[in-house]
């Protein structure tokens, strides 16, 4: 009686009604849903929340279009070169170390890590984050972390997961987090094995697609005021097949990592060092044939935002139609998809391989409803969900509210 009173009383007075209002919001990514999944595959929930809110006709991935750096653009709203995650994997000269995204004991080194990502950005302001993974979260950056995080696991059930956001949600008001991320791999992991075409793809949109539908329906349930946003970080194609580039120089006694999308290759800037990369430079120069291109870093097109950064390479090659690099190791076989043939993959120019178009679905107490905007570049988000939490951003970034600012009410 007392408490359906005092409800009451909550509700009448305007201030208080709306301080217990501030949505919390849900970030959720879809490792691989490439832009045309939903209405292929017959997203319906996806679909369905898109149309009670907002639905982009597609989200532009940072380049390089791979799963750490776009990742971490979303949440930071810089592109790859300015955040430092330059791709799954790479050399840095000045730590003399090597990121490699699967290994978190290397790669939990907060040297790594630049950018504010929206969870610090939170904390640092009050309000309490969780993460159901995301990159970057399971470690510490600007001596922060999220308030509630776990180590990553790829054998955690996305059931899991919801259950995990439901229960962060029905928190009391003082521990309940304000920004949260949930992560789904399925989509990602069918597409490279069986590539976008395949029934195991549209099973894994499916399943993710249900996984979304039932939890939607128990916030709904829970009250509690929450703006959902869904992303991908990038697409998925078929490769047309290897480059070996192994056939046309040597990188003995020069640092190389990649293969697939991309190849860097790094001095350590002595003369000899040198003088071998100016002779691989030329040599691959010579083989450059339109399935690839050849640059000194200050020669990567000022469109790919590529530059400046040590980690990307002095030279690195890049792929330029949907095909894998690679340099011929007998103990390394380049990888195969599950039927045997080349697996699919991403990490390629959005402007040249339009298979890389990611997703962006939002709906919510926060967002206009049933709108549809145009195609946009996911530095953009950050600004989004920072106006949303009520958090400044003083530092530079890329990305700008402008963008995404009409689709707020
Ligand atoms: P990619 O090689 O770019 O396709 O990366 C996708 C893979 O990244 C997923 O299948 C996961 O195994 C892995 N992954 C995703 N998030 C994380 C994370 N937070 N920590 C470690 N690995 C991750
Ligand atoms: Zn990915
Ligand atoms: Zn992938």
């Amino acid at each position: 009686m007392l408490r359906r009173a005092l409800l009451a009383l909550l509700l009448l007075v305007p201030s208080f009604a709306g301080a217990q209002s501030k949505s919390s919001v849900l970030l959720i990514s879809f490792d691989g849903f490439r832009s045309d999944y939903a209405e292929r595959y017959e997203a319906r929930n996806l679909i369905a929340m898109g149309k009670r809110g907002v639905t982009a006709k597609a989200m532009l991935p940072s380049f390089p279009s791979t799963t750490f750096p776009n990742h971490y653009t979303i949440v930071t709203g810089m592109y790859p070169a300015h955040h430092g995650i330059v791709e799954n994997s790479f050399w840095d000269p000045k730590i003399q170390a090597r990121f490699q995204f699967s290994d978190a004991k290397v790669a939990y080194d907060t040297r790594f890590w630049g950018g504010t990502p929206l969870w610090v950005l939170a904390e640092k302001q009050g309000l309490k984050a969780a993460c159901y993974f995301w990159p970057g979260s399971d470690y510490e950056i600007q001596g922060t972390r999220p308030t509630y995080w776990y180590n990553y696991d790829g054998k955690v059930t996305n059931q899991t997961k919801a259950d995990q956001i439901i229960a962060w949600l029905q928190l009391p008001e003082d521990k309940r987090p304000r920004f949260m991320t949930m992560y789904l791999a399925d989509v990602d992991h069918e597409g490279h094995a069986y590539g976008p075409d395949a029934a195991e793809t549209r099973k894994s949109v499916q399943d993710v697609d249900q996984v979304l539908g039932d939890l939607l329906a128990r916030i709904d349930k829970t009250g509690v005021p929450v703006d959902v946003i869904v992303v991908s970080d990038h697409g998925m194609i078929k490769v047309e097949g290897n480059i070996d580039l192994g056939k046309f120089t040597s990188f003995e006694g020069l640092r190389t990592v990649g293969g697939g999308n991309d190849f860097k290759i790094y001095s350590d800037g002595t003369p000899e060092a040198n003088a071998k990369l100016d002779k691989v430079y030329a040599d691959l120069k010579k083989a450059e044939d339109g399935r690839f291109g050849v640059y000194r870093q200050s020669e990567i097109p000022k469109e790919l935002h590529y530059t400046g950064n040590a980690r990307i390479g002095d030279v690195v090659v890049l792929a330029l139609k949907p095909i894998a690099l690679t340099v011929t190791d007998p103990n390394r076989p380049p990888r195969q998809g599950a039927n045997g043939g080349p697996r699919s993959t991403h990490g390629f120019d959005v402007a040249r391989v339009p298979e890389m178009k990611a997703i962006f679905y939002a709906a919510g107490p926060d967002f206009k409803q049933g709108i549809t905007i145009d195609e946009f570049e996911n530095i953009n988000v950050y600004p989004l969900i920072a106006r949303i939490l009520g958090l400044k951003i003083t530092h530079k970034i890329d990305g700008d509210l402008k963008v995404l600012a009409p689709i707020l009410k």
